[in-house]
């Protein structure tokens, strides 16, 4: 299939299910309603003279017409690149240029960003920019008024004339290790993904999946839209940017089943003063992924939210993205403490970084993805993806994992986080969850800072519970001492109100290098 004829299929069978709901202004489509309206802006973009492969960027928070403009470019073959919401002038120039852009589509504003003025800002430097809409603008307007009849034959003859193998997305992954990169995804890559992984969710019509999550990420976009409108679940968007009260009323009023989100989603969540104010009773299901997801935090999410069937996602932009996913009937003990079994169709395998030979079970090395979700390459950068995707078409994750003699990996590290101290091997992960366990303690992420001794340092950076004291390097220390060995116990701590992020919600252990290094001279 490609997305759009699966999408076509879904609303045929479910024309009456809700497809879509936006809580903050209450707006909802069925899935019969929703199609007239997708297709209303397929014809409107035909009308606005986009071909088969040209360039769309959409840059917006959550909101229905991210969703309508996602289905409606898939259905004319347009390559939809995501946008991230946080970018300004410079990086919005880049992104546009870099991907040949010729027609975007953005909110007004979002937060204190005014995305309207950085747009007219950057426009005289990007040749290929031709057509400028802004979404509640009388240009949008005219795009989702659909065209003519005329617009509505070529609609059919483009959609039928689609191949599943062609480019239809250009996501750029988080940013998490330095300047992004734009994955070329096609029909393919990216609806078996959804679909595979809803799946295994168990989804149905009778399940609305609650998505706090960016849609200019795969996880938003990918895991949630697509793994709901593949097996006809609802899509519920609970606000513009994460919100964690939000997130919660959005679950309680719409009688949510599943939940997704990153582990700090969750951990702000399961924090909220008010938590307890929501009847969360209606929740089955969800996902964690993203980044390692601390066992006590998946416990809480399955005692406290009542997830008694959520799933722990491993996978990443490059391969659409889930590689390795939990099985709702997995214990609970593999369920929370491992990112679970490779997906349907795909396969993985843990290598030396080094030589490239693949490694026996339990032994830990850089995880191998190969299979139909792994990406077309990064757009126009041959040579960055030379680098990560080899002859065999393995992707190289680099993530270190171990699988055990049963199947279930579990993700111990990125490479480039590892912290080699005095000569060993130190994966932050291990040190996080130790952390963790203090009781003023909220969360912890552990990097590596020069060493004149011994090459590299631990340091600690933590955010603690609200009305404790705040802790110093030899509180920390002292409590680690006696439980770690003494190499994996940090020498500085660094207390702080809140890490760097990304806008995917994942720490940005670069930026925590750089300034730890700025702090400790
Ligand atoms: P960049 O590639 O730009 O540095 P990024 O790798 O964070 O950023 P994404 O594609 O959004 O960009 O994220 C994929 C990465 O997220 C994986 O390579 C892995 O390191 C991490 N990750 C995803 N899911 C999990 C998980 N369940 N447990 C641990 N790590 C995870
Ligand atoms: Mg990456």
């Amino acid at each position: 299939d490609t997305i759009g004829d699966n999408f076509d299929r879904t609303a045929a069978a479910y024309p009456d299910v809700d497809a879509l709901v936006e809580v903050s202004t209450g707006r909802r489509w069925t899935y019969v309603q929703l199609r007239e309206d997708v297709d209303k802006v397929a014809c409107g973009l035909l009308q606005a003279g986009l071909q088969v492969g040209d360039r769309l960027g959409i840059w917006a928070p959550n909101m229905a017409e991210w969703t309508l403009v996602q289905y409606a470019t898939a259905k004319i073959g347009v390559v939809l690149v995501n946008i991230n919401p946080s970018y300004r002038t410079h990086e919005l120039e880049f992104v546009l240029n870099q991907a040949g852009i010729s027609v975007l589509v953005a909110a007004r504003e979002f937060k204190t960003s005014d995305y309207a003025g950085m747009i007219e800002q950057v426009r005289p430097n990007c040749p290929d920019l031709r057509k400028v809409v802004i979404i509640g603008s009388p240009e949008w307007d005219e795009v989702a008024a659909g065209g003519d009849a005329g617009d509505r034959v070529r609609l059919a003859e483009t959609q039928a004339g689609l191949s599943t193998d062609d480019p239809i997305n250009i996501q750029y992954t988080s940013g998490t290790t330095g300047f992004p990169k734009g994955a070329t995804l096609s029909h393919h890559n990216i609806l078996n993904n959804g679909h595979s992984l809803g799946r295994i969710l168990g989804y149905g019509p009778d399940d609305r999946v609650c998505i706090p999550v960016p849609f200019y990420h795969c996880f938003g976009m990918v895991m949630g839209n697509l793994g709901c409108t593949t097996n006809g679940a609802t899509m519920v968007i609970p606000a513009q940017g994460f919100d964690p009260k939000a997130t919660l009323h959005a679950v309680a009023q719409e009688r949510c089943t599943s939940l997704y989100g990153v582990p700090t989603m969750f951990i702000a969540e399961l924090n909220d003063p008010e938590f307890g104010s929501y009847d969360l009773s209606s929740l089955r299901t969800g996902i964690m992924a993203g980044s390692p997801c601390p066992v006590e935090v998946m416990k809480q999410v399955v005692d406290r939210m009542g997830m008694t069937e959520v799933t722990i996602a491993y996978g990443m932009t490059e391969t659409s993205p889930v590689s390795t996913q939990t099985r709702r009937d997995d214990s609970l003990e593999l369920r929370v403490s491992t990112v679970g079994r490779v997906l349907p169709h795909l396969e993985v395998k843990v290598v030396d970084p080094e030589t490239g030979a693949t490694l026996p079970r339990n032994t830990p090395g850089e995880l191998c993805t190969r299979g139909y979700s792994v990406m077309l390459g990064y757009w126009n950068q041959q040579e960055k993806t030379d680098e990560v995707l080899d002859r065999a078409r393995w992707m190289h994750t680099g993530d270190i994992a171990v699988m055990d003699d049963d199947g279930y990996v579990n993700i111990t590290g990125r490479i480039k986080d590892m912290v080699i101290r005095g000569g060993e091997n130190v994966y932050p992960r291990e040190i996080e969850e130790f952390l963790y366990t203090h009781p003023d303690i909220l969360d912890a992420q552990v990097i590596g800072v020069p060493d004149v001794k011994y090459g590299e340092e631990l340091c600690a950076w933590i955010t603690q519970r609200e009305g404790t004291t705040p802790l110093d390097a030899a509180a920390v220390r002292e409590f680690a001492t006696g439980k770690l060995a003494h190499y994996k116990i940090p020498r500085y701590v660094m207390v702080v109100d809140e890490f760097p992020m990304t806008v995917t919600g994942k720490v940005r252990k670069v930026e925590m290098r750089a300034s730890s290094v700025e702090t400790l001279g």
